[in-house]
């Protein structure tokens, strides 16, 4: 997998103050998207597992009080940044007790496959759906359009 930025303290993507980290490559190609550079998978740089290990120390840094962990992009389930993700999640819910995990996606929640639910299974909120410009409210919280679910799955 490859990203694009990490934000080791970040208050404006979730609730609370999180880790925040946008993944490469998504296949929705939303008129409007707000993040157009990141649609290539082979786009920004390689995320290592250096950087996992540094997010796992960032959540768990009790001089910053982390509410947890968000994914966006990009996509974080796109097919090919699936098994990544996946080891990512499970690393913060066996290594970072009480954080919780947002993710963001352009897929929606029921044409999910059996690889994505998996990542989906562990994680708190799921943000989904394509960003559509017509549907575009500002006064949204966490979506851009009213089409988009917030999903709280526990
Ligand atoms: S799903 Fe998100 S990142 Fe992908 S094209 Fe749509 S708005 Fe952009």
């Amino acid at each position: 997998m490859n990203i694009h930025q990490y934000y080791p303290v970040d208050v404006v993507n979730g609730p609370g103050t999180r880790c925040t980290l946008f993944v490469a490559g998504c296949v929705h190609e939303c008129p409007g998207c707000y993040n157009k550079s990141t649609w290539r998978l082979n786009s920004g740089v390689h995320f290592t597992r250096e950087m996992e290990d540094q997010i796992i120390r960032d959540l768990n840094d009790t001089r910053v009080k982390h509410q947890g962990l968000s994914l966006s992009g990009g996509d974080p389930l796109h097919p090919q940044n699936v098994p990544d993700v996946l080891h990512l999640v499970r690393r913060v819910r066996e290594e970072c007790p009480g954080k919780d995990i947002w993710v963001w996606t352009g897929y929606k929640l029921e044409e999910l496959t059996p690889a994505q639910m998996e990542v989906v299974d562990l994680i708190n909120t799921l943000v989904d759906g394509k960003f559509v410009q017509d549907l575009r409210d500002p006064s949204l919280i966490w979506r851009g359009s009213s089409n988009q679910v917030v999903h709280h799955l526990r």
